[in-house]
């Protein structure tokens, strides 16, 4: 395992649609999916979709625990939303793409989900509550859309910004 670069905005690569997973979950996409959990959990995070490592293919990880319960590892190969209900709820939603900015998003409360797991094995369920809201914001990774495309422009535009600043920030040298 080996924790990748997590891309944060204006990066081009996070506006791409990702590549359907050909071929099935071959030992190469597990491998990847074993460099975004460890990355994932470096960060740290609870979701993560492979084009935030630069990969344009549809394969999420993600993990669910809170602090202190024990871990909950899930893995989605070319996940598909089958299924969402007219209600919606907010939720204060943040982006390891977009680092130390968080804000409210209305998603559809529950959706149907199937996908393919780390085995290889086809899953369908129903997802709500914070799992609702995360494959939701993950699923749109794929489509190259970002939760801070849901808000304004102006919020939009201030939230790139600051990732701008304080990754310039970053890569000044030390004095
Ligand atoms: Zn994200």
């Amino acid at each position: 395992m080996a924790i990748r670069e997590i891309i944060t905005v204006p990066d081009p690569r996070l506006k791409q649609v990702s590549k359907p997973v050909e071929g099935g979950v071959t030992d190469e996409i597990r491998q990847l999916m074993d460099d975004m959990l460890e990355t994932m959990y470096d960060a740290p995070g609870i979701g993560l979709a492979a084009i935030q490592i630069g990969v344009p293919l549809r394969v999420i990880v993600m993990d669910l625990a809170r602090e202190g319960e024990p871990p909950e590892v899930r893995y989605f190969v070319n996940p598909e939303i089958f299924d969402t209900i007219e209600e919606t709820a907010p939720y204060e939603e943040g982006c390891l793409s977009v680092p130390d900015v968080y804000d409210e998003v209305e998603r559809p409360a529950r959706c149907g989900i199937r996908y393919l797991d780390y085995n290889g094995n086809a899953v369908e369920e129903q997802a709500e509550g914070l799992f609702a809201v995360c494959i939701q914001h993950e699923m749109d990774h794929l489509e190259g859309t970002l939760f801070i495309d849901h808000l304004s422009r102006l919020k939009r535009q201030r939230a790139v910004e600051k990732v701008k600043k304080a990754n310039r920030l970053k890569t000044r040298p030390a004095a």
